[in-house]
């Protein structure tokens, strides 16, 4: 699909059809001016049935196409995203709302996974010892699942599925993708770019809906394991459902993200960073940094420093050049984010900048960037996750009040630390409970090569997300002992066989 053949209705992609028919459909808004812009059919079992029955018969060739030609997919869907990278941005930011580089950027990350993903033959390497017992050897081989389900948020509509979809395919499952209803477009462009990568038919099927068809994918009987990133208690409800029908599951969610400020920090830098992490894409990121913590005196120089730099950001439609803060996703969340700064200021917080003020056109969804001093836990504007342009400041002395404040809290997605002390980065790095850890960093999603989760409410299930780790999720193990006796070797052991 090219954004030419994205229209009225967004279509199910199952096989080689492209599908528009269903019952129930939903409005699929641009946030930038609150205009309906196409609608998504929701899927229903019948459709979802259909959709498993084209992936298990094409998984079973796939996983035996030859390694080589499985990788050659990746290395010529690499090139497509690489060249095509501004139309498909185009789309995500028409319905998610965010600037153009910043869809950009988001697909870039996604095509770290997919260029990790050209190395399958690697990733798929199993082990073996030989003569483990007298004429015995063993092999451990990585096998796929068969067909696993993919469950996205709206926040990356390209990224996460590139995550999720690149390796389950890879390592030879057959894929059935439900990504957000609210901008579903992206995934079939990156359906179609998958299919003139040379992807087989029925390996990548995308089938929309919301909360009842995920229910459906969770209880369905064939699919094998399900991956999930959305809020915590979708993740927590997709984890408990999808284990309790026998299923493989990883299922990430929330965040509230600090970034501690220490006194011998380099505060320009710092400041910067801040801004760049708890501003951008509106503040709709799981790794946007939501609290500031400022350790000592940094309060006031950070709070004046971040005031300066916000007070010029230009909020609006994300498609436009020049923008730096687009849209919330819905006209709901807008409110909800200006609800919890309403109630921070009851709750006894100090609203430094109010982005309830701003000029943005009011037929979109727009909140401008907000500071909020002297912020506690126990108040709304800390406990939420408010996922919106919101930055509390949360005051300590010390360090070791810091890592407390941080240890306590629910989520433990990313954590920075600002310092230029190495002793004390290496001491935060040991006593941080959280997964992702940023020092001077202040959005530390780890690179292709590596695996991406958080810890507590922001991750239920044990293995994180794209590279290593993925590929042991989405592949099972099988140890092969063999033998070749010679025919007068052979003889009755009726003991339990040892070495
Ligand atoms: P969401 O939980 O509302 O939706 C995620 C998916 O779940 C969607 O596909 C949606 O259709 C489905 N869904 C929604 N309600 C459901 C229900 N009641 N039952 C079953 N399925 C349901 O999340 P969102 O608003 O699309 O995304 C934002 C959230 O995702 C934030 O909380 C953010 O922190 C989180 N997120 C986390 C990570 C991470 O890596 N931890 C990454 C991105 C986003």
């Amino acid at each position: 699909m090219t954004t030419a053949t994205i229209t009225a209705r967004v279509p199910h992609v199952i096989g080689d059809q492209l599908i528009t028919e269903n019952l129930r459909t939903q409005p699929i808004y641009n946030p930038a001016t609150g205009q309906v812009i196409r609608e998504v059919p929701l899927a229903d079992r019948e459709l979802l049935d259909r959709t498993v029955a084209v992936a298990t018969k094409a998984q079973k060739k796939w996983r035996s196409i030859g390694l080589a030609k499985r990788s050659r997919v990746f290395f010529e869907l690499a090139s497509i995203l690489r060249n095509e990278s501004e139309e498909l941005a185009r789309i995500i930011t028409e319905e998610h709302g965010k600037t153009v580089p910043d869809a950009q950027g988001e697909i870039a990350r996604g095509l770290e996974n997919v260029e990790f993903c050209a190395g399958l033959m690697h990733h798929l390497k199993g082990e073996s010892a030989e003569q483990v017992a007298s004429g015995v050897d063993v092999e451990q081989l990585k096998q796929p699942l068969g067909v696993v389900a993919c469950i996205t948020p709206f926040n990356f509509p390209a990224m996460v599925p590139l995550w999720m979809v690149s390796t389950a395919i890879a390592a030879g499952n057959a894929v059935i993708l439900k990504p957000s209803e609210r901008d579903p477009s992206a995934v079939v462009w990156i359906a179609e770019a998958f299919r003139r990568a040379g992807l087989p038919e029925g390996i990548l099927n995308v089938v929309h809906g919301d909360k009842e068809i995920v229910n459906e994918i969770l209880e369905h009987p064939t699919i094998r394991a399900v991956s999930f990133v959305g809020s915590t208690p979708i993740a927590s409800h997709v984890y408990t459902t999808a284990a309790a029908h026998g299923k493989r599951v990883q299922a990430l969610g929330g965040a509230k993200n600090h970034m501690v400020v220490m006194p011998d920090a380099d505060l320009e830098s710092a400041a910067d960073a801040a801004v760049s992490a708890a501003y951008g894409s509106a503040g709709q990121r799981c790794m946007a940094v939501s609290v500031l913590v400022a350790v000592g005196e940094t309060a006031d120089p950070m709070i004046e420093k971040i005031s300066e730099r916000i007070r010029g950001l230009k909020v609006g439609d994300g498609a436009e050049t020049g923008t730096d803060i687009g849209p919330l996703i819905t006209a709901q969340a807008r409110d909800r984010a200006a609800r919890i700064l309403g109630s921070a200021a009851e709750e006894g917080a100090t609203i430094v900048v109010d982005g309830r003020e701003t000029t943005a056109d009011p037929e979109g969804f727009f909140i401008g960037a907000s500071l909020v001093d002297n912020v506690r836990p126990g108040m709304q504007v800390y406990d939420e996750e408010i996922f919106g342009p919101v930055l509390a400041v949360v005051r300590v002395d010390t360090y070791d009040e810091a890592v407390e404040l941080i240890n306590a809290n629910r989520y433990a997605n990313g954590v920075a630390l600002f310092t230029r002390d190495g002793r004390t980065a290496r001491e935060f790095q040991f006593d941080i409970e959280v997964g992702m850890v940023g020092v001077n960093v202040p959005i530390p999603v780890p690179v292709g090569a590596f695996s991406f989760g958080g810890w507590k409410d922001s991750l239920f299930g044990d293995t994180h997300m794209y590279g290593p780790e993925s590929f042991n999720f989405y592949t099972r193990r099988k140890v092969v002992t063999t033998r070749w006796p010679l025919a007068n070797e052979s003889q009755i052991e009726m003991g339990f066989p040892t070495n």
